[in-house]
């Protein structure tokens, strides 16, 4: 937690495309002061406002805002709650709350092998630095991090969670997320992508380039395999969502690898509410990173994935 001499800002939001994450201060019953975490749809605004006025016992002169919705926004939130808000560089506030969760917490960064949670057991130092940042959100923020308040940002990608989370819906006409991925977990992609097999014959690798038979060839090919006249192939929402949540990963994690290599680092952290903890995002995240960089750069998960913004947001000063 901030020094607590120091003049605290109770409430923080960051406001993105699709989510909007709140970081707030809160005493509990032994009168001691805790931080808590909370996330709203942008799109139900409103249910965040009147969550703010129930608590408004603890509020300050100012709530701090960053993401686009600080922007977009700022008039309803000063309208309804009465209160003056300050507006923070959304990709300044990502770093600010990044260092200070590797900072302040232990086991807040893990890799993910084998299915397992590895936790970094010392707390990054300078030689942290330089690393790389892919925040996942609705779109892709890729950051070069030099150090406690200087980075880059060096690319960025359209096709994020918004994209999974949009054609999802689409696709199945599931509504909620969190069925999705439960769902896509038990689905089997082999029924949807085009394998390097299908193309090669069963079990038959293309050796000369090093694909195995099981590599996909074509996201969604299967699809249009049929013979002419033929209808497309019935496809079950399992298998469609663990295809979709392969293309959307395996092509993030391969521009991530690509930045890596251009900038010479070793170290990519993933983040961002898109990730959800989901050990089929963690895994095929790692994969394709282990797989393009034949194992010399490593993924890197964080506990507080989605909350970086708004906690950069909760503790960033007004200058
Ligand atoms: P942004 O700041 O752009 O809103 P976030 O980091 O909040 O980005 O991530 C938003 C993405 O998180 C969504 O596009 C979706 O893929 C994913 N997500 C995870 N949980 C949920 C949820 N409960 N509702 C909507 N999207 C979710």
């Amino acid at each position: 937690l901030p020094n607590h001499n120091d003049p605290v800002n109770y409430f923080a939001l960051d406001i993105g495309g699709s989510l909007i994450k709140m970081v707030y201060l809160v005493k509990n019953e032994s009168n001691e002061t805790v931080l808590r975490f909370a996330r709203f749809k942008t799109a139900d605004i409103h249910e965040c406002i009147s969550f703010m006025q129930r608590k408004r016992s603890i509020f300050y002169e100012t709530v701090h805002v960053t993401g686009g919705g600080a922007y977009k926004f700022a008039s309803l939130l000063e309208d309804k709650l009465s209160t003056k808000i300050t507006k923070f560089d959304e990709m300044q506030c990502l770093i600010k709350g990044l260092n200070f969760f590797l900072k302040n917490l232990i086991d807040e960064s893990f890799s993910f092998q084998n299915d397992q949670k590895i936790f970094e057991k010392s707390s990054p130092s300078e030689s942290t630095y330089p690393y790389l940042l892919v925040n996942i959100g609705s779109g892709v923020s890729i950051l070069k991090v030099n150090g406690d308040d200087d980075f880059d940002r060096v690319s960025g990608s359209s096709m994020g969670g918004g994209t999974f989370w949009g054609l999802s819906k689409l696709l199945t006409g599931i509504s909620s997320f969190e069925e999705v991925l439960e769902l896509s977990s038990q689905g089997d992609n082999k029924q949807v992508d085009m394998l390097v097999g299908d193309i090669y014959g069963q079990g038959r690798d293309y050796k000369k380039i090093g694909l195995s038979t099981d590599v996909i060839a074509s996201s969604f090919g299967k699809t249009i395999m049929s013979k002419t006249g033929e209808e497309t192939p019935k496809m079950e929402k399992a298998d469609m969502l663990k295809s979709l949540l392969y293309l959307v990963c395996n092509n993030i994690a391969q521009i991530a690898y690509l930045n890596a290599v251009r900038y010479n680092l070793k170290r990519i952290y993933f983040a961002g509410y898109f990730i959800r903890d989901h050990p089929t995002t963690m895994r095929s995240l790692s994969y394709a990173v282990n797989f393009w960089s034949a194992g010399q750069i490593k993924a890197m998960f964080l506990k507080h994935e989605g909350y970086l913004g708004s906690m950069g947001a909760f503790i960033e000063q007004k200058t």
